[in-house]
């Protein structure tokens, strides 16, 4: 009868194995330790050893441990279950005793130490434990003094004896509990423990493997043995005609010799073998069917021992930083011409408006038939100065103050001049403004320079009775400017050449207005756009972006 009780004392052990296999999702688990705690309790009674009318069991040891590990509301329910049915097995007042004992005495030290009791240490809990223990001890003996004199019952010595061994076994039980629930915890704290490293473990593999998919490199891993382990995408892409159209999944496994002929002629392939033999890092540069690659071979070794254990190729495509570069630096000595070339024409500019003063004089002094011959070289100074006018504001890309104002204001400053320029070739201009235009970051002086030049080569395309539009549309997050002619209209070829500078097919043109108003409305954030059909006429349509164009006026702000 005796080992049944202990069993059953015991089963709390199970309770938090399966409490420790919840612990994940942490809700129930006090109702769960109370419910299986609880049963232990009932159990413990029900199978009680009754000594003239005094009940020997075990039903605080559940009580206790559960409550421990379990905190203040399995203690409450516990300690529920414990009363009612301790009231019910009553047989005489000295149970009592054992209710009030539980409350008065078990009870604050379970409420001073269930806090953070799973954390504790060994050495405290067993302390913990073994000093309650010896308060039930307590109990029971109070308990049994007051039953012994109620009752004044005849106890053999053999009883007596079987009773102090029977309750002394409440250190044996509890500790017993204490050793198995530990062993189960730590068991499980060090699975816990194992998970999370291996999450981590996981996600860090996960991480270098999108890294390495996700990269702009072609990057191949093989084995020790020279077999492919991982190609990312890239790879695939830049070894397209080697791997001629096979996925990823049909290359992992495979020799990476199936990539080459001859592994020696082959770059990428000599890379791989060196690496493989030992070689730390190799870089070769390939140059293929109009691309430039950088290819690297890495050796990869065990840290530990150092030992091969496997190599990686790395492939960049370098062709498009190549171009850049080379760009960068045309550019640079592009703008360095364009300096220089505008230092001297600025030079020019001086004598030849003495020259032009002379000429003027000269012609005014001279005899009527050689006229004619001044006419013809001040013309072609004044063509001469346009050009270096023109070719000055496109060489100084300086950086101009911009205000917030309206382009409808500035297109009203210049109509007059406009106008007077039509009637002088027998053409009309047509206004057709919106009716409410946003405010736009501009220079005044540069957007007439833009719409004149506009306005003129409009003009200059159409003949007498030629009809110019200029309109402006006003959109939620842009304004566009519209200037068109019914003129020649500009053949395809052509219309690709439009904004290089000195393009022009007027024999007095510069060949310097389009690119001049190129580099006008770049600066104000807009995009100009020519729509144009030969024999029709032409459009030029700019656009200025809101958003562009207040991000390019501060920006130049902050430039200046
Ligand atoms: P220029 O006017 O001095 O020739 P531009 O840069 O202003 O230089 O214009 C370059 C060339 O583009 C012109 O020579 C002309 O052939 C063509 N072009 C420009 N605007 C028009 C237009 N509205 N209609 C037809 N052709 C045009
Ligand atoms: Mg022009």
């Amino acid at each position: 009868m005796m080992l049944l009780q202990v069993l059953v004392a015991l089963l709390p052990v199970f309770a938090f194995q399966v409490w420790y296999d919840y612990s994940k999702p942490r809700k129930n688990v006090p109702i769960y330790l109370i419910l299986f705690c609880g049963i232990c309790v009932l159990l413990g009674l029900g199978v009680c050893i009754d000594i003239h009318e005094f009940y020997l069991d075990y039903h605080y040891a559940p009580l206790l441990l559960g409550s421990l590990y379990g905190g203040i509301g399995v203690f409450l329910g516990l300690s529920t279950i414990f009363m009612a049915s301790d009231l019910l097995m009553m047989d005489g007042l000295w149970g009592w005793i054992d209710i009030g004992g539980m409350l008065l005495l078990l009870g604050p030290i379970i409420l001073k130490f269930h806090k953070g009791f799973i954390q504790f240490s060994f050495k405290r809990k067993l302390a913990i434990v073994m000093s309650a223990t010896s308060v039930i001890l307590l109990i029971r003996a109070c308990s049994f003094v007051f039953y012994y004199r109620s009752e004044q019952p005849v106890w053999s010595f053999h009883e007596v004896i079987y009773l102090i061994g029977h309750e002394l076994c409440y250190f044996v039980i509890i500790w017993m509990i204490l050793i198995f629930s530990e062993s189960f915890i730590r068991r499980q704290t060090i699975a816990s423990h194992y998970h999370g490293i291996s999450d981590k473990y996981r996600i860090e593999v996960q991480k270098l493997q999108q890294f390495i998919d996700e990269t702009p490199l072609g990057v191949i891993f093989v084995d020790q043995n020279g077999m492919i382990t991982h190609v990312n995408e890239m790879a695939i892409h830049l070894l397209r005609d080697k791997v001629g159209g096979k996925q990823r999944q049909e290359l992992v496994g495979q020799p990476f010799t199936i990539m080459y002929d001859h592994i020696e002629k082959d770059v990428l392939g000599r890379l791989l073998y060196q690496a493989l033999n030992g070689h730390r890092l190799t870089t070769e540069y390939v140059q293929e069917q109009g691309k430039i690659y950088v290819n690297s071979g890495i050796c990869v070794r065990d840290i530990q021992n150092d030992e091969i254990i496997g190599a990686a190729l790395i492939a960049h495509d370098i062709t498009e930083l190549n171009r850049l570069r080379d760009e960068i630096g045309r550019m640079e000595r592009l703008s360095l011409v364009g300096q220089m070339a505008a230092s001297i024409t600025h030079e020019i500019r001086n004598p030849m408006a003495v020259i032009r003063g002379f000429v003027q004089l000269m012609r005014e002094r001279s005899p009527e038939d050689q006229q004619e011959y001044y006419r013809i070289v001040m013309d072609e100074l004044d063509r001469a100065n346009a050009i270096i006018n023109d070719f000055l504001s496109l060489a100084q890309n300086r950086i101009i103050a911009k205000e917030s104002c309206s382009l409808h204001e500035i297109l009203n400053e210049i109509m007059p001049l406009l106008w007077a320029d039509a009637n002088l070739r027998g053409q009309t201009i047509e206004l057709r403004l919106a009716e409410k235009i946003p405010q736009l970051m501009l220079n005044e002086k540069e957007m007439k320079q833009l719409i004149l030049n506009l306005a003129r080569n409009g003009m200059e395309a159409m003949d007498q009775h030629g009809v110019l539009t200029i309109q402006t549309l006003a959109f939620p997050d842009s304004v566009e400017l519209r200037v068109n002619d019914n003129g020649s209209g500009i053949e395809k070829e052509k219309l690709e050449r439009l904004f290089e500078p000195f393009f022009t097919t007027k024999s007095r043109g510069t060949g310097l207005g389009l690119p001049l108003c190129l580099s006008i409305i770049e600066r104000h954030g807009g995009r100009i756009h020519v729509e144009s059909v030969e024999g029709v006429g032409t459009t030029f349509i700019v656009r200025f972006d809101r958003s562009r164009n207040y991000n390019e006026a501060a920006a130049a702000l902050s430039r200046a």
